[in-house]
């Protein structure tokens, strides 16, 4: 399904309403961002996000984002890459985005700051952690976080802001909230000054935020259907 720009725009506001009902109803006191996930999604919905205010958009397919990259270049946008990374792909996404959400190795780590340019900040990383222990997801073991955490923290060109996680599916609310606890758990347990945690997405954004999220990532609920 198409979407107007009227549509979109009334989309962004009904999220950006769920997300402030969810922190009062759980009395959350940090702030959430929301990151409109844009992938598989045309440039024109992204322009008539952008036009309503919305600002950060992530991506999971580097030739997808680059092009859109390029089609949208006049607009202040932030890009943040959430899909999974290989090796041959980190110089193009450490030139070009400012948040990568999906980091699960220290290979990647290290060719991302080696390769951050010079001239640009330091890159946002969040760490992706497999907390719901599925053997066909991506994220490292939560076993090997902190050890990840302590050298990914000593990278130069990169700011490590927090964890990221995508739990398997769940129904229920509280069932919804147990990966999500576990995640905010094992970020408290960590030493460093960490002020992301990248949970959430259309279907469970109030547990993760009930639970202590930073930022959502949300397509769908926003978008419409991929
Ligand atoms: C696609 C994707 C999302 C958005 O999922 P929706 O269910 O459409 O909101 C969030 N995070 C990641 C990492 C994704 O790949």
């Amino acid at each position: 399904m198409l979407m107007t720009k009227a549509q979109l725009q009334s989309r962004l506001a009904q999220i950006q309403q769920q997300i402030a009902c969810a922190r009062q109803r759980h009395e959350a006191t940090q702030s959430v961002i929301l990151l409109a996930v844009s992938k598989r999604q045309p440039v024109e919905a992204i322009a008539a996000l952008a036009e309503a205010g919305q600002c950060a958009f992530g991506e999971s397919y580097l030739q997808e984002a680059t092009e859109k990259q390029q089609a949208l270049a006049g607009l202040a946008l932030e890009w943040h890459f959430i899909g999974p990374i290989q090796s041959n792909k980190t110089r193009a996404i450490a030139e070009q985005f400012s948040w990568v959400h999906s980091v699960d190795r220290l290979k990647i780590a290290e060719r991302l700051s080696e390769q951050r340019p010079a001239d640009l900040p330091p890159l946002n990383l969040c760490l992706q952690v497999n907390i719901s222990g599925e053997a066909t997801k991506s994220g490292c073991d939560p076993a090997a976080v902190a050890e990840l955490v302590a050298a990914i923290g000593a990278l130069p060109r990169l700011r490590l802001r927090g964890l990221m996680a995508i739990p398997a599916p769940a129904l229920e609310f509280e069932q919804q909230r147990q990966p999500f606890a576990a995640l905010r758990q094992l970020q408290q347990s960590l030493v460093g000054p960490f002020d992301t945690l990248s949970m959430g997405m259309s279907d469970d954004l109030e547990a993760a935020i009930a639970e202590g999220s930073t930022l959502v990532r949300v397509g769908t609920a926003l978008f419409g259907a991929r």
